[in-house]
């Protein structure tokens, strides 16, 4: 395995990332205790920041803030609101070896994946740009009497979105489930993870720099338990995404309080390798669906499914190439791997790992941690013989480690695809397109990638994307990415008042009249 600068000394933090930036940046965090938390370096190890902690009172304050900042933005007509986001995207795209800088500093990701995760916002953006004028106008629609009647459909923002973050991709769930809230006319108040807080302050500050409002998009930091019931009870909807455990909470919270929640939660996705894939190009795609950002993707593969007679040369090859991948940290592109996010996070990985082992799994490579390139990197790892008696044939991993498993029918590897709780991501591989769409008709899953492992669907933004099973419930992109933000509204107009009998007519007359009118309609197809 390659580790070419493997020296935690030899990385050298980007020269503008500097102790007064730094500073500034936090200091959008409200803090009334004045209680702080040490965000560190992931490839060092080092303090980076005291990022202030959030009591619940200045989390209710932050809403509070927010709420008045919002009834100005939603009487603001919608091309205004727009333009600040044709700026956002520029600005954006013209700060994203910064955006990738800070990325890495709290992550500890490689290069190349900051990279893509910088391009999200953006392409989230340019989609919304289109669609949002068409799904924020009035619809007139046809009311209850023809030309008696009329409905109109309206979608007025619901006030305040809660967003909650998790730290794997800390500023495209920031920022890219922010923007369609705040184009359909709301006030965003979000809280994301402590270890990686500082990308999503940067995307705010562009925002603001485009012309966003100061007030509108509100941050609050602090442990989940603590700011999080708070949060909950002070928004009119909730954006959650993070491990399937925390959903349950927030699902929870958002029953109670009646109020509308998209939860976005974890996988444990499969890939099926058909026997008329080609194998080079399914090895090619293996790599970065199962260890893009070391394996920290909640739609990354973790289970590889491959029949029988290609097995042997499938897993050789994989194993091959898995062993030419460059670890390494740095802040520049070239590393195949960076780190995993925290000492903490490293221990599961380790755990799952060591637990299919002493229940008789064999590691075909990797399996270890790498202290001598720095405090959490870890190989990547593949896996044979595991089972559901372990943590990794059951539960998320959530890091570089992947179980191969032969199949002999297509029947068989279906059932095993679907042979989990989790429906969040599947993979398809294959040279005949039908065949791929009928397999992909039996996954139970919200996204299926075929030919590919995870980019495909997720970058899909006019698809609605979403998990089944305990993936998730509802979805981000599409119309409904834009359309949840909003309520709907039914405006209906009755030009003239002919409902119920009239004049004299008696009751049984009119329901007679009723009758007939509503088998005319039908047949008319008028209604
Ligand atoms: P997590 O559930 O521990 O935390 C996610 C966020 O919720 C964090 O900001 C955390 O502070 C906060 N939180 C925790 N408890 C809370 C509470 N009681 N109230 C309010 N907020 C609370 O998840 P994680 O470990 O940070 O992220 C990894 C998980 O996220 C994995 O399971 C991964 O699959 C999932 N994920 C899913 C998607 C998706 O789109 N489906 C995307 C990224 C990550």
């Amino acid at each position: 395995m390659s580790t070419d600068t493997a020296n935690t000394a030899d990385v050298r933090r980007p020269d503008w990332i500097t102790e007064e930036l730094l500073g500034e940046l936090v200091s959008r965090v409200p803090s009334s205790t004045g209680a702080s938390w040490k965000l560190t370096e992931v490839y060092t190890g080092e303090v980076l920041v005291a990022l202030p902690q959030s009591s619940p009172a200045d989390v209710e304050r932050a809403a509070a803030e927010g709420r008045a900042a919002q009834r100005k933005w939603a009487a603001t007509p919608l091309p205004e609101r727009l333009a600040v986001f044709k700026r956002a995207h520029e600005l954006i795209l013209r700060n994203q070896h910064k955006i990738a800088d800070l990325i890495q500093a709290e992550s500890g990701k490689a290069r190349r994946i900051a990279f893509e995760e910088v391009c999200d916002p953006p392409m989230v953006i340019s989609h919304y740009l289109k669609r949002a004028p068409k799904l924020l106008k009035d619809k007139v629609r046809p009311g209850m009497m023809p030309l008696l009647s009329s409905s109109i459909e309206r979608h007025p923002p619901r006030g305040l979105i809660g967003v909650i973050a998790p730290w794997n991709f800390p500023f495209a769930t920031g920022l890219s489930d922010a923007i369609p809230a705040l184009m359909a006319g709301n006030a965003v108040l979000l809280k994301p993870d402590n270890k990686t807080a500082l990308s999503p302050l940067f995307g705010i500050s562009l925002l603001e720099e485009a012309g966003l409002p100061k007030g509108l998009f509100q941050v609050v930091c602090g442990e989940g338990p603590d700011v999080g019931p708070t949060l909950m009870d002070s928004v009119d909807y909730a954006m959650f995404t993070g491990s399937t455990a925390t959903g349950r909470v927030i699902g929870e919270q958002a029953g109670r309080n009646l109020i509308g929640a998209c939860l976005e939660l974890g996988g444990k996705n499969p890939m099926i390798v058909l026997d008329d894939a080609d194998i080079d190009e399914t090895v090619g795609g293996s790599m970065f669906a199962v260890f893009g950002n070391t394996g920290q993707i909640c739609m990354h593969i973790e289970r590889i499914y491959i029949p029988e007679a290609m097995y042997d040369e499938f897993r050789d090859k994989f194993v091959a190439a898995v062993e030419s991948m460059r670890i390494e940290a740095a802040y520049a592109f070239g590393p195949d791997l960076g780190a995993l996010v925290s000492p903490d996070h490293l221990a599961r990985v380790q755990s799952h790992v060591d637990d299919a082992v002493a229940k008789g799994a064999t590691v075909l490579t990797g399996g270890k941690a790498r202290p001598d390139i720095g405090p959490t990197f870890f190989e990547p790892t593949i896996l044979e013989g595991t089972t559901k008696e372990m943590l990794h044939g059951v539960t998320e991993t959530f890091g570089p480690v992947v179980s191969l498993h032969r199949y002999s029918t297509l029947e068989e590897a279906i059932e095993l695809a679907n042979d989990t709780e989790y429906g969040l991501n599947a993979s398809v591989w294959t040279t005949n397109f039908k065949r791929a769409q009928a397999v992909a008709a039996r996954i139970e899953s919200g996204n299926v990638n075929i030919n590919d492992g995870l980019a495909t669907a997720y970058a899909s933004k006019s698809t609605p994307s979403g998990g089944m099973k305990q993936s998730g419930v509802g979805a981000r992109h599409g119309d409904q990415g834009l359309l949840k933000y909003t309520e709907t509204q039914n405006v209906a107009t009755l030009k003239k008042q002919v409902m119920g009998p009239q004049g004299k007519q008696s009751f049984d007359d009119y329901a007679k009249q009723m009758q007939t009118s509503l088998r005319w309609m039908r047949k008319l197809r008028i209604r």
